[in-house]
């Protein structure tokens, strides 16, 4: 698989409200930014971009290289910052092992949305800012001696919202996991069902959770790790119901967010609230694993729960 250049993304997740529906990743009308080209009040033409990133944890100034070295964790502090859908699939599969299903579906403007933006505009400008045709890429590949059917999603990919795309796609891997007989691996990163999809996006979660009770029923494992931050519709739906929940240090993890719960709830909530430490404490999620850590313990993981499986298929 070719990895792709790594683009910086500092969008600023801290901001993120999970409402059912995702804000974009730029905080102002929704649209990517387009890139300005050498205009005169563009700052950026002075410093050279691409060479040092600000931890928002500890605010050091890291090396973007060592960053991306790193798995783009901060080497001071071990705050995970965002990675997109193919550096992560190349972090953990074995080189050149993945064959990616569906590369080329893309959505249709059923409902033909229009807000600040038409849908198909907002599409094609995430399209061109993220090279992802929507935000998730699966398929099948190899960790460790383990063949698994893989689908990793990417934030950077309108708040990595789950539409139809995305459902379809998970669905179709998660099927064709159960057909080969191979444990399904999701990880997800998202701000909810997709609101210019409208039910279409909300069907989805009904569709993944079948495809996932299917393969269940084959015995076949299904691990679910989140990172951050994985709300509403996702966690609602395929991303709550691993046989093992996994989470990154840190992820920010929900349904509603904390100031809509907060509202209707008229209750403090808790220190913490929402971050898999929390959850990990009220046994919602099973271990939180560190990016750098992710393969190993994945492949202990797939090995313990493919034993029995191993010990009863017929000698080959
Ligand atoms: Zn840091």
């Amino acid at each position: 698989m070719a990895t792709t250049s790594f683009t910086k993304k500092t969008l600023g997740f801290e901001t993120v409200e999970p409402a059912v529906t995702p804000p974009p990743p730029s905080a102002d009308t929704g649209f990517a930014r387009r890139p300005k080209l050498g205009g005169p009040k563009s700052r950026k033409r002075e410093i050279p971009e691409g060479l040092w990133t600000k931890c928002p944890k500890c605010s050091s100034m890291v090396f973007d290289k060592e960053l991306d070295e790193n798995l783009k964790v901060c080497p001071k502090c071990g705050n995970h910052f965002a990675i997109g859908a193919r550096e992560r699939i190349h972090s953990l599969v074995e080189t050149c092992s993945f064959e990616e299903m569906d590369a080329g579906m893309i959505s249709v403007d059923i409902l033909e949305f229009t807000g600040v933006a038409s849908y198909k505009e907002k599409l094609e400008a995430y399209q061109k800012s993220t090279g992802l045709k929507d935000a998730v890429i699966t398929g099948i590949g190899r960790i460790g001696e383990f063949r698994v059917a893989l689908g990793v999603m990417d934030f950077a990919f309108l708040g990595g919202s789950m539409g139809s795309v995305v459902g379809e796609k998970l669905t179709r891997l998660i099927e064709a996991g159960t057909d080969k007989g191979l444990p399904v691996i999701i990880v997800s990163t998202s701000g909810g069902a997709r609101m210019y999809e409208g039910m279409f996006s909300l069907m989805q979660m009904a569709k993944t959770c079948a495809a996932l009770a299917y393969h269940a029923k084959s015995k076949l494992p299904y691990i679910s790790v989140l990172t951050h931050p994985t709300t509403a519709g996702v966690m609602a739906s395929y991303a709550s119901v691993g046989d093992l929940i996994i989470a990154e240090p840190g992820a920010m993890i929900g349904f509603a967010g904390p100031r809509v719960i907060k509202d209707t709830t008229q209750a403090e909530l808790p220190p913490g609230f929402q971050t898999a430490e929390f959850l990990l404490d009220h046994g919602l999620i099973d271990a939180i694993v560190p990016r750098k850590e992710m393969k190993e313990r994945l492949t202990f993981y797939l090995d313990f729960l493919t034993e029995a499986k191993r010990q009863t298929a017929p000698a080959a």
